[in-house]
């Protein structure tokens, strides 16, 4: 019997807050974490909106921090009180893959909740290989960063890895195609890497307002052709040298195509609800180089950090709502109608 409650999901529009089995340590590498923040991503929405019903329940989220409370015998670097991150994948840090910064490739890792591993939107969590999958993090359990340090979760690393895949420097011009809070995400990420033109196509006035204050120097509203061309117009014909691709419908995808400077590249973290990308023969003869891919968020977790400890970036303004676990029901149902950015749970 257990005395916690989390998140399960029955099936399409069915979330329920219920009481699961207490996590207990299986093997010597897990650590327990019991959860000070989560929140609901972008992608918890395609099973919110398709699973096929079920009579049980499965757990579900992958981001979240919170407060190590046991660990076992072969965790290192990691004791109870310390407020950890983890990563949208748990992995052993160790590998080969690993050590290459594709964490998401682990030899020995996972994802949350599938195969009996606990999922993030809960009171506690059994973390697997928590000495490579957890990352310490300096502050106090109230601390007032805990929304830009969850960031660090998903959506600001996924941010990050799209534009460092794009290859975004001082010198690239870019446009983002997504105002959701990966493609804000992007914005503040191509903006910490230098870039000194952003055009963020988004036509939510609330969330490309936050776009500019991430540093987008341009929005673009219109969408499909008409969108190419406006972003074509405010490039002399051209395109940027970078698109960030955020969505990961086809539209988008063939949008970013669209914007492209010949010899640029696309990258895209959105994830692909298409079969194929739309690359043909045009897309080869103008050079285009695509990238992009699932983020290694834990490849990056330590670079990103001091710029939030000090405050020179914000990547948890992409929070508008904030709600208690017994309300997770209502935060899907909030971001599944688009009235709410990214909700943060605090359970
Ligand atoms: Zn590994």
């Amino acid at each position: 019997m257990g005395t916690m409650k989390a998140t399960l999901i029955y099936g399409a529009g069915d979330v329920r807050v219920e009481t699961v089995p207490d996590p207990k340590l299986l093997v010597p590498t897990d650590a327990i974490v019991r959860v000070l923040r989560s929140c609901i991503c972008g992608s918890d929405l395609w099973p919110y909106g398709s699973k096929p019903a079920q009579d049980h329940g499965d757990r579900i989220g992958h981001e979240f921090l919170g407060v190590v409370e046991e660990t076992g015998a072969d965790v290192s670097g990691l004791k109870p009180g310390d407020v950890v991150v983890a990563p949208f994948v748990w992995a052993d840090n160790t590998c080969d893959f690993c050590r290459e910064g594709l964490q998401t490739s682990c030899r020995h890792g996972g994802q949350w909740a599938r195969d009996g591993v606990d999922g993030g939107q809960g009171e506690a969590v059994r973390v697997p290989q928590a000495a490579g999958t957890l990352v310490k993090l300096p502050v106090a359990e109230d601390s007032a960063l805990l929304p830009s340090l969850l960031a660090l979760s998903d959506v600001f690393p996924t941010g990050h890895h799209c534009a460092v895949t794009a290859g975004v420097t001082p010198r690239t011009t870019v446009t983002v195609v997504g105002d959701g809070a990966v493609g804000l995400s992007a914005v503040l990420a191509a903006k910490r890497l230098g870039a000194e033109r952003i055009i963020l196509m988004g036509r939510h006035t609330d969330r490309t307002d936050l776009g500019r204050g991430f540093g987008a120097t341009e929005v673009v509203p219109e969408r499909g052709e008409e969108g190419v061309e406006r972003v074509r117009e405010l490039t002399g014909g051209d395109g940027t040298h970078v698109v960030l691709e955020c969505v990961g419908l086809k539209p988008a995808i063939e949008t970013a195509f669209g914007v492209v400077r010949d010899g640029g590249t696309v990258s895209r973290v959105g994830a692909p609800q298409y079969p194929e990308v739309p690359a043909d023969f045009g897309v080869f003869m103008r050079n285009i180089t695509l990238t992009g891919g699932v983020a290694p968020a834990r490849a990056y977790i330590e670079d990103l950090l001091p710029d939030i400890l000090d405050g020179r970036i914000e990547p948890g303004r992409v929070f508008d709502h904030t709600i208690g676990l017994a309300d997770v029901p209502t935060g899907y149902q909030a971001m599944a109608d688009r009235t709410a950015l990214k909700v943060l749970i605090r359970p």
